[in-house]
């Protein structure tokens, strides 16, 4: 960290502690040549992208309208919860990966196919039977019919 005071490119940290919050890490820096203290601070980025929908409106990232949606899909399936809150944080860990501003809400929705496909494949036909009635009904029916030829297969082997 450069030095404020003469610009030095080289400080050292002689105190780091946590802030009451807990959010943010205060870290006491001596400069290594003009010997000036100075104070950094060090914060997550806490914002996650927005979602631009098909009509291009923009809505923030909802968390529990995701579980709520999962949840939906997989009422009365033989998926644990602990199940639903793992496919749950892999989609927001995905959807901070991107480091985007925006995405695209289609992705989500991608996201939750696949992750509905892991867990249960009833649920992933319920979620995409309404996710993907308007937009591409030729590749839901592939897909059901893709499912149909693997359990077959299965069923033979
Ligand atoms: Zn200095």
């Amino acid at each position: 960290m450069r030095c404020p005071f003469c610009g030095t490119a080289d400080s050292k940290v002689v105190d780091s502690r946590l802030s009451a919050e807990g959010d943010a890490i205060r870290r006491r820096r001596m400069c290594v040549s003009c010997n000036e203290r100075f104070t950094t601070y060090e914060t997550a980025e806490l914002s996650l992208p927005r979602l631009v929908k098909r009509d291009a409106s923009r809505e923030a990232f909802d968390e529990h309208k995701l579980r709520a949606g999962l949840m939906r899909a997989l009422e009365k399936r033989p998926v644990s919860t602990d199940a639903i809150d793992n496919a749950v944080k892999t989609i927001t860990r995905k959807l901070w990966a991107t480091g985007e501003r925006e995405v695209q809400s289609r992705l989500v929705g991608d996201w939750v196919m696949a992750a509905l496909r892991e867990l249960d494949e009833v649920a992933y036909v319920r979620f995409a039977s309404v996710y993907r009635s308007f937009q591409d009904v030729n590749a839901f029916r592939e897909e059901i019919e893709r499912m149909k030829n693997r359990d077959e297969s299965q069923n033979k082997s």
